[in-house]
């Protein structure tokens, strides 16, 4: 026979099979059989055992409930889920044995809101991604993805091979409330497009519907190089008339037109979908996903994964970390919501002119008036995370300490109106409406009101949580305060008592007391007894005393005695309420969020700019690039002592393709990304590093840099280059900007500048594609394209030679290099002297005898490799040979030493 509270834990586990199960018994989570054995693995608690009947033991692991965050950390972290299964209430109903548990919320990878767990600076997101392959092909397919095979095994070639079809997408981040759809297709890159949108998106966390045989994850990573939860979801939750239904009735509207998304069924069902995962991970409680954003991605700039990895516009190849990326750089936000908008900007860059400018305008605005920048920062340094203090009011989950947090960041904000309305600096957006606190307009559900608000009812100094009393502040609430004052008269009451009775009966020994089984008493001796009044009702008789109770001191006790449960009700109740109100204005609060957010990265863009003498771009509709004494963003800040040289950039339709030659290490790489990254930052409205910029918009950067990281996903280095090239030439357009570092590197030299030849002919001569290329090689043969072909040039990067010495310059000169320095680099790298002087020896042979091949007199030439410590000729190592050490002093053993090393290092 199992117990009855084993039988109500089976029933919950049983709606939740591949989840794992937190049980609330008193302080502690609990977790048993199968779940208890990897919650102690993964957690590293002790795994013990319960009884669950007259002989029966389960496996059993718990954490305590207080630091339950960690432990949702650490299994979430290793890939698992978590229902958490609270108590409700804390009596068992009458007639039952038991409290009834329910599930509140399923922890998913996507779904966090505990503060502890989210990234501060970035979203966490949760998207929903449904193909349909059954779209008619518009073009013929493309070649094989790069990733794709992860989610494509062989056998499921056929229908939608090749990635056809349309895709509906759609993501969400309940700890903000955003919640976007798009649609992606027609075409043959569908797969590709979803891969990118996924790429700049970095979801916790991907829900595909489970029948579709091309998501089967193995390995799971839709996403190559980023980690991403993968959930498969029922089929029919993706269907359309089902996923449109669940949006019709959360958002409670007839039609999705006003979404923007009525007419395409694909993003409709990815949101559907998502949606109604939502509401079952979080039990329905999801009002902050107030409103759905149908976007397309033609609106900004295409950034393949391998062009965003490239280009290290979030993390740093190396490091994996902010810091050596653009977004390190340029990151002087001071609010979450404003670290959050820089990274969407970033990952997001615009094509209307219009748009970009509106941006530049407001940067510029803060970058001009750097007094009044200073006094916003000052406002927004600690402001703390209005965004998410406003979403978890709406899911009724906010912390007194929230509450606190949000109104000295609403206090914050009346400051920030004020400081706009005196400093008339304009930025971007409606917030100059929303912050000016003397808009004209009263609103009830204004960010000022909602501070009152908080002001008159969160106690200044609220305790942790509201199972203490205290939370809400005297004068808020005339029931409290009632409560509070009958209490107070109460336990003056009943301390006045003995006095009041001594006086009444005249029984000098009269005392009143309290112990546990009866509460208050009053005692009198039994000497005494005759003197008791007859409204006394005796409890007790002891040896020489009786105890007595009156109905009025039962009254006065049990109003002290339930005080605590009465205030803690009415506090919640009460705080509830003030959730509720915020809840009510969380359209305008979150609109401020917005605002504050919008200043925030515009002030700090404006910082960056002045700290790092970035100019303005000039921003047009026209094809020209025009970059004047540029420089690489992230490569300035790191070079230890020597400053960066500027360079120069044109690219147009008449000088499209620049091809650039130079030695190795001598800044060509540099050059390259430079002008990404300037195009890039004018496209999100950031000042550049540049003396002056004029920057015709591009559609996309596409790259093609290094490979060195590709080894590990099983595909060679090689491969992957051909693969992202072939990308290139398929998708680029005439607006596109190519950054072509080294193709055809990794393959016989003949091949390789048989293919680098073809490739650069292909983009000038290819109807519509000569984009603006900017080609870096090792290859001087491809410097002969130039004469061939009227829209290319050379460049190259100069370098002084000085004796033997070759000193690298980095500036950008027009026309060829004509030598490569790449022995001379070698040997800056340590190697070994003979190996240097050897290749020196063939290289010179090389040289003169044409490309055919070293000479057999040189080859043939013996050399002789001695072990250096060996060679006897050193007089260092004779002195050493022949020192006598035992008949030096200390001081003189020291003084040799310092000698000898002096030597070696001459
Ligand atoms: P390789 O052909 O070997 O790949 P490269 O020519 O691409 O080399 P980079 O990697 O761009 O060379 O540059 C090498 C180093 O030179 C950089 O790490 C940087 O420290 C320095 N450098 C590059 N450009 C400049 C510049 N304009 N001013 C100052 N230093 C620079």
């Amino acid at each position: 026979m199992t117990t009855p509270m084993r039988s109500q834990y089976l029933a919950l586990k049983k709606q939740y099979p591949d989840i794992i199960l937190f049980f609330r018994l008193g302080d502690f989570y609990e977790t048993f059989d199968d779940d208890a054995k990897i919650v102690a693995s993964v957690c590293d608690v002790v795994l013990t055992s319960r009884p669950v009947g007259a002989d029966e033991r389960v496996p059993l692991a718990g954490v305590p409930y207080h630091a339950v965050d960690t432990y949702i950390a650490k299994l979430i972290n290793a890939g698992y889920k978590v229902a958490i299964a609270e108590q409700v209430g804390n009596e068992p109903p009458k007639g039952e044995k038991l409290v009834p548990r329910v599930v509140r919320r399923v922890v998913t990878p996507g779904t966090l809101v505990e503060p502890g767990l989210l990234p501060e600076k970035a979203n966490n997101y949760v998207a929903a991604v449904v193909f349909d392959w059954d779209a008619r092909p518009t073009s013929p397919p493309a070649p094989p993805l790069r990733g794709e095979g992860r989610y494509s095994p062989p056998s499921l070639q056929g229908k939608g091979a090749g990635g056809l079809g349309r895709a509906g997408l759609a993501y969400a981040d309940i700890s903000t409330g955003e919640f976007a759809a798009t649609e992606i297709g027609d075409g043959p890159d569908v797969l590709r497009r979803v891969q990118e949108e996924l790429a700049r998106l970095a979801p916790a966390e991907l829900l595909y519907p489970e029948k579709d045989p091309r998501w089967v994850p193995n390995p799971p990573s839709p996403i190559p190089n980023l980690q991403v939860h993968p959930t498969p979801y029922p089929a029919w939750r993706f269907e359309e008339a089902t996923a449109r239904q669940a949006l019709l009735d959360h958002f409670r509207v007839a039609s999705l037109a006003g979404f923007g998304c009525d007419d395409r069924p694909l993003a409709v069902a990815a949101a559907g979908a998502l949606l109604q995962y939502l509401q079952e991970t979080q039990q329905g409680n999801i009002a902050q996903i107030a409103s759905l954003r149908t976007y397309s991605i033609s609106e900004y700039m295409l950034l393949d994964e391998a062009t965003r990895r490239n280009l290290e516009l979030t993390e740093s190849i190396r490091g994996g970390t902010v810091h050596g990326s653009l977004l390190g750089v340029l990151d002087a936000t001071l609010t979450p919501m404003g670290g959050r908008l820089l990274r969407k900007w970033l990952n997001q860059p615009l094509l209307d002119v219009a748009a970009i400018n509106a941006r530049l305008d407001a940067v510029e605005a803060w970058y001009r008036n750097a007094g009044p920048r200073a006094e916003l920062r000052q406002l927004l340094r600690g402001f703390g995370d209005l965004e998410r203090w406003v979403n978890r009011c709406i899911q009724g989950i906010a912390l007194p300490r929230d509450l606190v947090g949000m109104r000295e960041a609403l206090a914050r904000v009346e400051k920030i109106g004020a400081l706009l309305e005196r400093s008339s600096v304009k930025g971007i957006g409606d917030w100059g409406l929303i912050l000016n606190p003397q808009s004209p307009v009263p609103n009830p559900q204004s960010f000022t009101a909602i501070a009152a608000l908080l002001t008159s009812a969160i106690a200044d100094e609220p305790p942790a949580t509201l199972a203490t009393p205290g939370v809400i502040r005297p004068g808020f609430s005339a029931e409290l305060d009632g409560i509070h004052a009958a209490v107070r008269d109460a336990r003056e009451w009943i301390a006045n008592l003995e006095p009041v009775e001594r006086q009444r009966t005249g029984i000098k020994s009269l005392k009143v007391g309290y112990n546990k089984v009866f509460g208050y008493y009053i005692e009198v001796t039994t000497a005494n007894a005759a003197l008791v009044p007859s409204h006394y009702i005796r409890k007790q008789t002891l040896v020489n005393a009786e105890r007595y109770i009156t109905p009025e001191l039962k009254e006065y006790e049990s109003l002290v005695l339930n005080a605590e449960e009465r205030i803690l009700e009415l506090e919640g109740q009460l705080y509830r309420q003030v959730l509720a109100q915020i809840a009510e204005a969380a359209p305008h609060l979150l609109a401020t969020a917005r605002a504050i957010a919008e200043l925030d990265v515009a002030a700090a863009l404006a910082e960056v700019a002045e700290a790092n003498r970035y100019v303005r771009p000039v921003v047009t509709d026209n094809d020209v690039i025009d970059i004047k004494g540029g420089r690489h963003p992230v490569v300035e800040k790191f070079l230890a002592g020597e400053p960066f040289t500027p360079n120069d950039a044109y690219l147009s339709a008449e000088q499209a393709i620049i091809i650039l030659t130079g030695p190795n290490m001598s800044g060509k790489s540099t050059f390259l990304r430079q002008v990404a990254h300037i195009v890039l930052m004018a496209q999100i409205g950031s000042f550049v590093p540049a003396e002056s910029a004029r920057i015709g918009v591009v559609d996309r950067i596409f790259t093609r840099i290094g490979a060195s990281d590709e080894i590990a996903r099983g595909q060679s280095t090689f491969m992957v280059e051909m693969v992202e090239t072939a990308n290139i030439l398929h998708h680029a357009t005439n607006r596109s900007l190519l950054i072509l570092d080294e193709i055809g590197r990794g393959t016989s030299t003949y091949d390789g500048l048989a293919i680098a030849w073809a490739v650069v002919e292909y983009v000038h001569n290819h109807p519509g594609l000569r984009a603006k290329t900017l080609f870096a090689t090792h290859y001087h043969e491809l410097t002969d394209l130039a004469e061939r072909l009227p829209h290319v040039v050379n460049f190259n990067v100069a370098v002084a030679e000085q004796g033997d010495k070759v000193v690298f310059l980095h500036k950008i000169v027009p026309g060829a290099a004509d030598r490569s320095y790449g022995v001379h680099v070698a040997q800056l790298a340590g190697l070994p002297k003979p190996v240097i002087t050897r290749a020196q020896e063939i290289l010179a042979d090389l040289e003169a005898s044409g490309a055919a091949g070293p000479r057999r007199s040189v080859i043939d030439r013996p050399v002789v490799y001695q072990l250096p410590l060996f060679s006897a000729e050193d007089p260092v190592i004779a002195e050493l040979r022949a020192l006598d050490i035992n008949s030096l002093s200390p001081l003189a053993a020291l003084n040799k030493l310092y000698e000898l090393q002096k030597r070696v290092k001459e």
